[in-house]
């Protein structure tokens, strides 16, 4: 979908990038390289339905970048999908793992359905034919390209994707890792599926814990009291939601496509949910004020404003209507180039997607070691873990050809948890990412805008990757 100025996501994405590139010395070859997508594969296949109908699937798989292996990215089912779309998110991908550390390439893939139009049993179907066809054409295992979640699919999906691939490589003793956000009992791993949620809570608190950041934005420190409107319930924005009522925010109001609510004293995030299971919407949950427009809420005042579902949410007509101090982008592009520069100019912090969203690629990363390294987390008895894990430590480097970080040694080593690691291992992931793209920020005053910074951080990661590795043949 383009945005009213015309620019596609993709365009809006190299926008981006491009306006981040002159605060950067990289040649402008490697720059160009980075920003293209290196792989693209649209298919389409047939899909016999329950009733006999025969109905041809579109669907993608784009690889934005091959800097680093596997290529890593969720799979979409959605009707707004097209090819630019896929792309734009392929290339997010790739800038949000540089951001945070994730040893991965960017990928994303997507399904042109509805997936409330299918039964489960053609769902299943469609899943494993897609995933038939990135095996056919090698878009798919371990060491080549991990999908995982995304809009519209979830743990039902990835164990679907995961029996396919293990049907299809008999006795590949690393199977499990050709995908993540599967199941527990599956090879997944505690504390994935709330993941993206809890690193959008993680990252805004620690802007909100900034001292320089709060008094600019004339708010106090903290999360504490902090007036929020969330948009999405859907896994992530229903667990960002959750997670900032835990620390004390009071969560104002409430969107989804069928309309949005408020209440100045605060809803519990719990009982709308509940609400909407019980009636089929979230208006009329008792004492809040409707608004039957779904992006009504979005214009009212508050202190954070959270777009958790899908992009160009705001855009050029909206924007300068909206009254939030900070605007955490949960989803993927929610923001058009034209909104970006409208909110700006109003003096709105916007904390980009880009790595504000990372938390579930952090957490894939977990599992991926995990089923790699084929230990489970937890207490075992601890001489045994210890013996073993060092042998395991020794495997993953030789397989990986990189020496293992002091995060990836702790999550392999240790005894503790594994719902513990990782939610340690997320929070310390975003606290990082945050003051590094806040530092390059304030430290080049030029710069204008946080987004801005985040690719910069990003462009300088993946060139470096570029220039050590030189260029093949
Ligand atoms: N779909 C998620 C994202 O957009 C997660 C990707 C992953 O875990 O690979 O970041």
């Amino acid at each position: 979908m383009s945005s009213p100025a015309g620019y596609s996501f993709f365009e809006s994405v190299e926008r981006s990038f491009d306006k981040a590139a002159v605060f950067t010395d990289w040649d402008p070859g490697i720059l160009e390289q980075i920003k293209q997508c290196n792989s693209v594969y649209q298919m389409r296949f047939p899909i016999k339905r329950e009733n006999g109908d025969i109905v041809t699937i579109e669907a993608y798989r784009v690889q934005h970048s091959h800097h680093k292996t596997p290529c890593k990215g969720g799979i979409r089912f959605s009707l707004a999908v097209n090819q630019d779309e896929v792309m734009a998110l392929a290339a997010l991908m790739t800038y949000k793992c540089a951001i945070v550390n994730v040893p991965f390439g960017g990928a994303k893939g997507g399904i042109k359905i509805n997936p409330r139009g299918y039964t489960p049993y053609e769902l299943e179907k469609i899943t494993r034919r897609y995933t038939a066809e990135l095996i056919k054409k090698n878009f798919i295992g371990p060491g080549t390209d991990v999908p995982a979640p995304d809009y519209g699919t979830g743990e039902r999906e990835m164990a679907w994707i995961l029996d396919t691939y293990v049907a299809m490589h008999p006795g590949e003793i690393d199977a499990a890792g050709c995908v993540t956000g599967k199941p527990v009992t599956q090879g997944g791993v505690r504390g994935r599926k709330e993941a993206t949620g809890l690193g959008v809570f993680y990252g805004l608190s620690e802007v909100c814990n900034m001292p320089s950041v709060m008094a600019k934005l004339d708010l106090p420190i903290g999360v504490k009291g902090k007036r929020v409107c969330v948009q999405g319930l859907g896994n992530v924005g229903y667990h960002t939601a959750l997670f900032f009522q835990q620390a004390g925010a009071i969560i104002v109001g409430l969107a989804e496509y069928e309309g949005s609510i408020w209440n100045n004293d605060g809803l519990d995030v719990n009982k709308v949910l509940t609400h909407r299971t019980k009636t089929g919407s979230i208006l009329d949950f008792p004492g809040s004020q409707n608004f039957t427009k779904n992006t009504e809420a979005l214009e009212m005042e508050c202190d954070i404003l959270i777009p958790a579902a899908l992009e160009n949410v705001i855009n050029g007509e909206n924007a300068a209507r909206i009254k939030a101090k900070i605007i955490g982008e949960a989803a993927n592009g929610p923001l058009t180039p034209e909104a970006d520069e409208i909110l700006n100019l109003k003096g709105i912090l916007v904390v980009p997607d880009m790595y504000l969203n990372a938390g579930g690629v952090t957490v894939s990363y977990f599992e991926w070691l995990k089923n790699l390294s084929h230990v489970r987390y937890g207490r075992l008895e601890k001489r045994f873990t210890e013996n073993m894990n060092h042998h395991i430590l020794g495997q993953l480097e030789e397989l990986t050809g990189k020496t293992v970080t002091s995060l990836e040694r702790d999550f392999i080593m240790h005894g503790a948890d594994e719902i513990d690691l990782v939610r340690s291992g997320l929070e310390e992931t975003m606290i990082t990412a945050t003051r590094e793209i806040v530092d390059i920020w304030q430290k080049t005053p030029a710069i204008p805008d946080m987004r801005t910074a985040a690719y910069v951080c990003a462009i300088n990661k993946v060139a470096t990757s570029y220039a050590e590795l030189g260029i093949f043949p």
